[in-house]
């Protein structure tokens, strides 16, 4: 036998997991780490960091793998530090006192569906401030004790890792989560094996790992397909973050909404109140559909309690902004739900098209979503309005102000985002009771009262805390990206604490214009090197891999930010992540928001500062028309001055300038003998009296409670009482109204007034009589009356005067209205017929409208 130069088959790896060990008296470590709650506690993050600090910084505060790389010594140590032991004991017994709070069941219970939450950097299952909204929403859900359970994905890779190469190109980087060293549980069936949830995909199922977050007492459920069960073709479901292409993105919604509902059924969770955070989710409303069709409704009877007990919040102000999927791709996947609703396939479709019958349009996730959820929400007020318009060609017969879409203005979670020297500086002058009574503003009204150098100090000291940061956390970075070492060390040293020091943080979407101060740059030049009154920039955030021109705008201000006039003075800090974002948050003077009008749905940031004396300078857009006071901040108007974008953007960039080089900068060097100005801490106690409290998510998750949960959980236990009783007698009700509408007609009328005129301070009536073809007092009428053309009113409804039903002969009945018109003018006016009953939420429940002749 000839013998081979070498012969071996591949190695046989086995997988090997080893456990770091900890003694008996450490155990309760492991159990905080694998809360959540230690992300909002700094008691508990400063025990972690006291138990070693240079592996505590190695790991990047990850309490779980610091556990598990502690050194056996170290442990030894620890156990016998008494002092270390006294505060374990104390940040457990804290622990364990907030755990053991029963919850308050007396309001309603919710499931919140996400795609992403932004708890801890640690946890990458986020990309910007949508997913900080949800996870300072269940941050708060614990600490305001509500039933509430929450699903999402659990990412392998997450969303991207930012660098810069030499030339400011943004470098992307997706590094796979070691699960084993995240703060998450695997979830487990009865057996003690890995609970499995099996999500139907056309003709096959897609294996499901369920892992839980606990966030303080909620569970956030995470979905992970990336497992052996799957084949290569749906491990990647679960993998990142908005990448992929649009079948990836409708297997991810797929797998949220249905898949979603499937898992918390295998875990036996229901709930009154299922919550689409964006149209990512909304499927959760088909499975459900499908559930109560399974269970033996009709389809109608079945949409009456889904659409009851379901919100949906909307994020997005451009109609661009949502999901759309073809009708090919999207049937390869539906194809067999209609069967199972026991509707057509067009009648399915077209719940995700604003004009159902038009076979060309594609289905969009946001329609489904306004057609089986009662209530919507923008998150802002003026988003609410943007919303309502974007909305509008769903509800035919209605104009825009009429329809139901509401809004809960975005906040923040004051623990996580409330920097330690701030939360003890509160504790000191604010009521005990602030921590459950964050909205009232008298609480932080005793800002006022805190002795200005005690405010100016914690400033200086946020300031210096976020210049070390960057100096350690950047030096060997920039050192390996960006050449020339002296001229990384004279930037280092550059970055002066005591700077008028500005920051512009956040996604780098273009609507957001980071570009607009770089529109003059010799005037810029010398707002930042004057040597008397230095200024600094940061500018911070990732740009989506897809958007070049996102990525543009970085390299851009990167290319800026290193010529040698800027240098020092514009920088640009890389890998914006929550960790980042809270040392900017508290550690700058100023945080700059200018987005496009009205494209800012809310924003968030700008309250994180509010509650760390930072102080916003913003256009009117979002929250801060909202929250904007005189004296507490500066604020650019929120109507535009031009319709092209271009004249808009150098109005505003010169009014930036302006601010800053007539107002601002003055203010904030007009120092007194004792080396701080009185004005600035002025406008710093403004801002925390005044704006702040309103802000907080303690004051949103109020609001969804108040606006919306609570009417429609009361709404739904009335719908389905007694076997449902009242939902099926809606579903039938609408039912014979919809056959018979359109033979619904008028019989005779007198709406003379209406093409003869009419004069001020006098009454006229109109009458109509209805044949309403053997219904009850199933429709209403009203007069709709438009504002004419020279009205200043964004708003088209003048006024709308509803008819009384006045008497009824057979099918016959009789309706009048008196209107004694006030203003003088020319009007549109038109009687419109809606069905009426008072079980309904409102009108575009049940959008059947006729305008009368
Ligand atoms: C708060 C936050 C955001 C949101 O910022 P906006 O200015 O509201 O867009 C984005 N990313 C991170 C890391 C944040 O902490």
């Amino acid at each position: 036998m000839k013998i081979k130069a070498d012969y071996a088959n591949e190695p046989q790896w086995k997988q090997l997991t080893i456990k770091s060990r900890l003694p008996e008296e450490l155990k309760c470590l492991d159990e905080i780490a694998h809360n959540m709650w230690w992300a909002w506690n700094y008691e508990a993050r400063n025990l972690f960091k006291s138990l070693d600090e240079p592996l505590y910084e190695s790991v990047s505060h990850n309490p779980v793998l610091l556990l598990d790389r502690l050194s056996y010594e170290r442990k030894e140590a620890i156990v016998k530090d008494k002092n270390l032991m006294k505060k374990v004991k104390e940040v457990y017994d804290k622990f364990c006192n907030y755990m053991n709070v029963k919850p308050n069941s007396k309001r309603p219970s919710v499931a919140y569906f996400s795609m992403e939450y932004g708890l801890n950097q640690v946890l990458k299952i986020y990309s910007g401030g949508f997913g900080m909204l949800a996870g300072d929403y269940l941050k708060e859900a614990s600490d305001s004790n509500v039933d509430l359970c929450a699903v999402g994905f659990l990412y392998r890779y997450g969303y991207f890792t930012q660098t810069l190469n030499m030339d400011g190109q943004q470098i992307a980087k997706y590094d796979a989560q070691d699960f084993n060293s995240l703060p998450i549980e695997r979830v487990l069936d009865k057996d003690g094996n890995p609970l499995v949830v099996d999500v139907p995909y056309m003709n096959y199922q897609v294996h499901v790992y369920v892992w839980a977050v606990n966030v303080g007492r909620i569970k956030l459920y995470l979905l992970d397909t990336d497992n052996e069960l799957n084949s290569e073709y749906d491990k990647p479901i679960t993998h990142s973050l908005y990448c992929g292409d649009w079948e990836n993105r409708l297997k991810q919604e797929i797998l949220l909404g249905i898949g979603g509902i499937l898992t918390l059924k295998k875990l036996g969770i229901s709930k009154q109140i299922y919550h689409c955070n964006e149209g990512h989710a909304a499927l959760c409303n088909l499975q459900r559909l499908c559930d109560y069709v399974e269970s033996g409704l009709s389809f109608n009877q079945a949409m009456e309690l889904v659409r009851a007990s379901s919100l949906y919040t909307v994020h997005t102000p451009v109609p661009a902004g949502h999901d759309y999927f073809d009708e090919q791709l999207f049937g390869k996947y539906m194809g067999g739900y209609p069967q199972k609703l026991g509707i057509s396939w067009d009648e399915f479709i077209g719940m995700g098209r604003s004009n159902p019958d038009d076979h060309g349009e594609r289905f969009c996730m946001s329609t489904f979503a306004c057609n089986t959820c009662q209530e919507v929400n923008g998150v802002s007020k003026l988003h609410g309005w943007v919303s309502q318009k974007m909305f509008a060609s769903y509800w035919k017969g209605y104009f825009p102000e009429e329809n139901h879409v509401g809004y809960v203005t975005n906040g923040v979670h004051f623990p996580t985002w409330c920097a330690t020297e701030w939360r003890k500086l509160y504790d000191k002058y604010f009521d005990e009771s602030f921590m459950s009574d964050q909205s009232n503003e008298d609480i932080w009204h005793a800002i006022y009262n805190v002795p200005d150098d005690e405010i100016w100090n914690t400033r200086m000291i946020l300031k210096q805390k976020l210049v070390k940061y960057i100096r350690e956390k950047f030096t060997q970075a920039w050192l390996k990206n960006q050449g020339d070492p002296s001229r990384v060390v004279s930037l280092l040293e550059r970055i002066n604490p005591n700077a008028l020091m500005i920051g512009f943080c956040r996604r780098f979407a273009t609507y957001k214009r980071a570009h607009l101060l770089f529109t003059d740059l010799d005037r810029l030049s010398k707002i930042v090197n004057d040597p008397e009154r230095p200024v600094l920039f940061f500018f911070s955030g990732k740009a989506h891999p897809a958007d070049g021109a996102g990525q543009g705008l970085i390299k851009r201000i990167f290319e800026i930010s290193q010529r040698p006039e800027f240098l020092g003075k514009i920088i640009f800090l890389e890998d914006y992540d929550m960790r980042l974002a809270r040392r900017l948050v508290s550690g700058v003077d100023i945080w700059m928001n200018t987005p496009t009008r009205p494209l800012e749905a809310s924003g968030t940031s700008g309250e994180k500062a509010e509650m760390n004396g930072v102080v916003n300078l913003s256009v009117l857009d979002g929250w801060w028309v909202e929250g904007y006071r005189e004296g507490a901040g500066w604020a650019l108007p929120q109507k535009r001055t031009y319709e092209n974008q271009e004249y808009q953007d150098r109005l505003d960039a010169a009014t930036i300038y302006s601010l800053l080089e007539n107002d601002i900068i003055p203010m904030y060097y007009s120092k007194n003998e004792k080396g701080y100005s009185e004005d600035w801490i002025k406008v710093v106690k403004n801002s925390i009296a005044t704006i702040a409290p309103h802000y907080t998510m303690k004051r949103q998750l109020d609001d969804y409670y108040d606006k919306f949960y609570i009417k429609e959980a009361a709404r739904f236990k009335k719908l389905s009482a007694n076997d449902n009783q009242l939902a099926k007698q809606i579903a039938l009700w609408k039912e014979t109204v919809a056959e018979r509408w359109d033979s619904i007609h008028v019989v005779s009328k007198n709406d003379e007034v209406l093409t003869n005129g009419a004069e001020t301070g006098v009454k006229y009536k109109l009458q109509y009589v209805i044949d309403e073809q053997g219904l009850d007092d199933a429709v209403g009428l009203e007069l709709v009356t438009l504002n004419n053309e020279h009205s200043h009113s964004d708003h088209q409804v003048y006024s709308v005067d509803e008819f009384k039903v006045v008497g009824h002969e057979g099918n016959n009945y009789t309706f009048e209205v008196e209107v004694e018109p006030n203003e003088a003018g020319t009007f549109r006016t038109g009687v419109r017929m809606f069905p009426k009953n008072k079980e309904l939420p409102h009108r575009q429940d049940f959008c059947y409208v006729k305008w009368l002749d």
